[in-house]
């Protein structure tokens, strides 16, 4: 039998199979279509605002939000997910018809190690740190790698502003100076203390949120949440509005939510995404997240420079001559030696 014949059976058996799948994937929503009591209302756009297994919750254009099925073809939807949906008339779910192609995706690793998408559409990570606990440029670096990588645009927070004290500043300062020179902008706010000296720092994070769909991530213990409540004063009662209308109750605490903040823009925010971190990147892929470094490596003497001993590394000589920061440097050496140990414990 020729090469080309045992192609054309294996392109005919792979057919069938797909035939028999699309004709499966009908029949399920033929099935789920007439699970649907109601009559279903015209097509139109709609936002993912909770995600629970099977259902979604979704936004439509006039503000209200309703339970959904989605089509069994659909890929996974996730929270931040523009899509088509046909709202029920009567008390039944909705159906989620269509996804709009997605800008970004935030992704996490589930049980099995293996990356999720957890939010689609962010353009705005919110790196908040605070004084207390002592913040790291390493740390801090590691978000914002992540964030470069995701094609997600970065600001930091530096928090508890109101604890800056003559002991902590020259630290503080050096460490934003870092940042700053690097045109990220970094943010001082205080989320308790709303007292006249601070009140400025949180208008001023409220207004970069407007319009951007952001996430607030950040090492435990920064200030996330106490953010989150001054920035949305109704978030408990926003949460619990949603648990009842999804009719799921406590389920929502865990999952993943977008919330409209009053003064513009969304916030889609849960546990798991604010523990965003680095994760399966190799070094290169993590140098090409520093972005002052990254556009250095390409003129070491040495193309496979390690930049880490080599005579005429850019990267070397750039951090001696002042050009980039040392700190940097250093921490893109250490998370780089720490890549493989990551991957050890995910999959432990
Ligand atoms: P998360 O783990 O990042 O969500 O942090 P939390 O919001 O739970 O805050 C951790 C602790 O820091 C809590 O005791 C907060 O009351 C406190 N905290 C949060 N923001 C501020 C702030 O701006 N100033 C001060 N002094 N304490 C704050
Ligand atoms: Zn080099």
């Amino acid at each position: 039998m020729s090469k080309r014949n045992l192609n054309r059976r294996q392109r005919w058996r792979i057919e069938k199979i797909q035939a028999e799948r699309v004709a499966r994937s009908q029949k399920r929503q033929a099935e789920l279509d007439a699970d649907v009591a109601s009559e279903l209302g015209d097509a139109q756009p709609g936002l993912v605002t909770a995600h629970y297994g099977r259902k979604v919750e979704i936004s439509g254009t006039d503000g209200v939000r309703q339970r959904c099925h989605f089509r069994a073809n659909l890929e996974q939807l996730v929270v931040g997910d523009q899509v088509l949906w046909q709202p029920a008339k009567g008390p039944g779910d909705g159906v989620v018809t269509a996804i709009v192609p997605r800008t970004s995706v935030l992704k996490r690793p589930d049980n099995y190690g293996k990356l999720k998408p957890v939010a689609a559409n962010v353009d705005l990570m919110l790196i908040v740190f605070a004084p207390a606990p002592t913040p790291s440029s390493q740390l801090l670096d590691r978000y914002l790698v992540a964030a470069e990588l995701s094609g997600i645009r970065p600001a930091l927070v530096l928090n508890k502003a109101d604890l800056i004290t003559d002991d902590n500043r020259a630290a503080l300062t050096a460490l934003c100076d870092i940042y700053r020179k690097l045109d990220y902008p970094v943010i001082e706010a205080s989320a308790t203390d709303t007292g006249t000296a601070h009140a400025a720092g949180l208008a001023t994070l409220s207004a970069a949120l407007d319009g951007h769909t952001s996430v607030f991530v950040g090492q435990s213990g920064v200030g996330k949440s106490s953010l989150v409540n001054a920035l949305l004063p109704d978030a408990d009662i926003a949460t619990n509005v949603l648990s009842d209308v999804s009719g799921l109750g406590q389920h929502t605490t865990t999952t993943a939510q977008l919330l409209h903040l009053p003064a513009g823009g969304d916030l889609i925010d849960s546990p798991g995404i604010r523990e965003f971190g680095l994760w399966h990147i190799g070094e290169e892929e993590l140098l090409s997240g520093y972005v002052d470094l990254a556009p250095l490596a390409g003129h070491c003497r040495f193309r496979n420079c390690s930049h880490r001993h080599e005579p005429g590394c850019a990267l070397i000589e750039a951090a001696e001559s002042g050009a980039i920061s040392q700190e940097r440097l250093d921490n893109f050496f250490r998370i780089a030696d720490t890549l493989d140990e990551d991957a050890r414990q995910r999959y432990e």
